[in-house]
C-alpha cells in the first residue's frame, strides 16, 4: 500500500517539506529514512499527530548533524544511543538509528546494536505501532507493515508481536491498556491471555519506568478509563494492593479535569489515586514508584489534610481561621480534598483558600513599618501577622487603614 497521497494531505506543508529534505540529505549519505510508530498509526486512522519519529537505516546522528548545518534547528545528539533530536521553533523531530534489541533478562533494559528497519520494527510494543512509511525518493509513501498492523487497526485490535513481549518488558502491560482505552480497541485474545499471565512480571520493572507509564496514562484525555480497566484486569494490585480503579476515581478524575484552573493535573490525579490509602500504603507506593520529594509531599499532605477536614466543617469560620488551618498544605493536596470532600461547606472553604486567601498580602512591608517606627524583630513579626489577619477578614482594605492599625498596634505593644 502507498500512503503518499494521504501524507500529502495529512502533514502541514512545512513539515512535509522538511521530512522530504531530510530524506534527500539521507540519500546523499547513502542512508534511508522512514516515518515510524505513532504517526503512521494515526495517519492510517486519520487522527492528527505531528510528533514525528524518523528511523534511519544508517547513522541518525550524522544525518541530524548535516540537517542542523543547513537549517535553524538546534541539535541534541546522543551518540551512545544513535539518536538525535532536532529542535525547531515550534516543534521537534526525533531521529533514531534503526536498532536491534535483545533482553538479557526480563525487565532489564535491552542490549542495543545497529540494525535494519525490520529489526527496529520487531522490537516495538504492538503491531499497530510497528509500521513505517518510506520517505526515500524511489518508493516514497510505501507502507512497511511486517506485523499486519494495518489489519489490526481495521479490526481494532491491540496485539503484541511475540509471546515473550510482556515478560521482556512488562511496561507494555500498562501501554497495551492505555492504547486499548484511548482508541476504543480490544486486546487480541492471545495478547489478553498473556497480559494476565505476565502481570507478576511488573515486579521486574523499576519504579521510574512504572511511574513514567502512569504519567503517560495521566496525559490521556480520560485516564480514568485506563485506570478502571487496569483494575478489572488485576494489574493495579500488583503495583500496590491499595490501588483501586472504581467509580469513585472515575467521578473525581472527571471533576479534576473540569476545574477552570486546575493545579498541575497529573499531580492532582496522583493525589486522588491515593485518597483511600492508609499511611502505610502511601509510603509503600511512594517507594515503589520512586516519586519525587515534591509530589511525595503533596500526596502525604492529601491524607494529612483529609483527617483535618472536620475542623473546617463548621459554620461561619473567619477567612483568617481558614487560612491558618490550610497554609501548611501543598495547593494540589488542598485541591484534591476539595474534589473529594462530600461537604459543600468544606468544599467552599477549600476553594476560597485556593482562589483567594492564599494570595492575600499586606500592603505594608517591613521597610514601611520601620519608617512608622516599628523595629525589626518579634514586634514587627507580630504587627505583620495581625495586619495580615485583618486584611484576610476584611477589617482593613486600604494602605492607610493598615498604617492606622500598625500605629495603634505599635503603641499597644510598647506599653
Ligand atoms: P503515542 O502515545 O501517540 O503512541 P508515541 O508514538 O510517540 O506516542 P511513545 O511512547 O513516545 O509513543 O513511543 C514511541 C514508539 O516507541 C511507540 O510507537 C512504540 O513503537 C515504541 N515503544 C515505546 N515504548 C516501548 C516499549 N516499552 N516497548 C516497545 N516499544 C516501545
Amino acid at each position: 500500500m502507498n500512503l503518499a497521497r494521504q501524507i500529502e494531505q495529512y502533514l502541514p506543508r512545512h513539515l512535509l517539506e522538511l521530512v522530504k529534505d531530510i530524506s534527500g540529505q539521507a540519500a546523499k549519505l547513502g542512508q534511508r529514512v522512514y516515518l515510524v510508530g505513532g504517526v503512521v498509526r494515526d495517519l492510517l486512522l486519520g487522527y492528527p499527530n505531528y510528533d514525528l519519529d524518523l528511523v534511519v537505516e544508517g547513522d541518525a546522528v550524522k544525518l541530524a548533524q548535516k540537517v542542523a548545518e543547513t537549517s535553524q534547528a538546534k541539535l541534541l545528539a546522543h551518540h551512545r544511543f544513535g539518536t538525535a533530536k532536532l529542535r525547531y521553533e515550534n516543534f521537534t523531530l526525533d531521529l533514531a538509528t534503526a536498532r536491534k534489541e535483545t533482553y538479557a533478562k526480563p525487565g532489564a533494559l535491552p542490549t542495543v546494536t545497529p540494525g535494519t528497519l525490520k529489526d527496529d520494527l520487531i522490537r516495538r510494543d504492538f503491531s499497530i505501532n510497528a509500521m513505517a512509511m518510506s520517505l526515500a525518493a524511489n518508493d516514497y509513501g510505501e507502507l512497511v507493515d511486517p506485523h499486519q498492523g494495518k489489519n489490526d487497526l481495521e479490526h481494532r485490535l491491540i496485539r503484541i508481536l511475540h509471546p515473550k513481549s510482556f515478560s521482556d518488558d512488562a511496561t507494555r502491560i500498562l501501554r497495551a491498556v492505555r492504547y486499548e482505552q484511548r482508541l476504543g480497541f480490544e486486546l487480541e485474545a492471545q495478547t489478553a491471555q498473556l497480559l494476565k499471565q505476565d502481570i507478576p512480571m511488573l515486579d521486574t520493572i523499576s519504579g521510574d519506568r512504572i511511574r513514567h507509564e502512569l504519567e503517560l496514562i495521566f496525559k490521556e484525555k480520560q485516564p480514568e478509563f485506563v485506570i478502571k480497566r487496569l483494575g478489572e484486569l488485576g494489574v493495579l494490585p500488583r503495583i500496590s494492593p491499595f490501588l483501586k480503579g472504581d467509580g469513585w476515581i472515575a467521578e473525581k478524575f472527571d471533576k479534576a479535569r473540569r476545574l477552570k484552573k486546575p493545579v498541575q493535573l497529573p499531580s492532582l490525579y496522583f493525589c486522588l489515586l491515593i485518597y483511600s490509602f492508609s499511611e502505610n500504603g502511601i509510603e509503600q507506593l511512594l517507594t515503589r514508584l520512586n516519586i519525587s520529594a515534591k509530589l511525595s509531599r503533596a500526596m502525604r499532605d492529601t491524607l494529612r489534610l483529609k483527617t483535618k477536614l472536620p475542623l473546617l466543617d463548621k459554620p461561619s469560620l473567619k477567612p483568617s481561621e481558614i487560612y491558618y488551618l490550610l497554609r501548611e498544605y501543598e495547593p494540589v493536596a488542598i485541591q484534591a480534598n476539595a474534589i473529594a470532600s462530600e461537604s459543600p461547606r468544606v468544599h467552599r472553604y477549600l476553594q476560597l483558600f485556593l482562589t483567594k486567601l492564599r494570595y492575600v498580602r499586606t500592603s505594608l512591608d517591613g521597610e514601611e513599618l520601620k519608617r512608622l517606627g516599628i523595629s525589626a524583630g518579634p514586634e514587627m513579626g507580630k504587627v505583620l501577622q495581625i495586619l495580615h489577619k485583618a486584611k484576610l477578614d476584611g477589617e482593613v482594605s486600604t494602605k492607610s487603614d493598615e498604617k492606622k492599625l500598625a500605629l495603634s498596634l505599635s503603641l499597644k505593644l510598647e506599653r
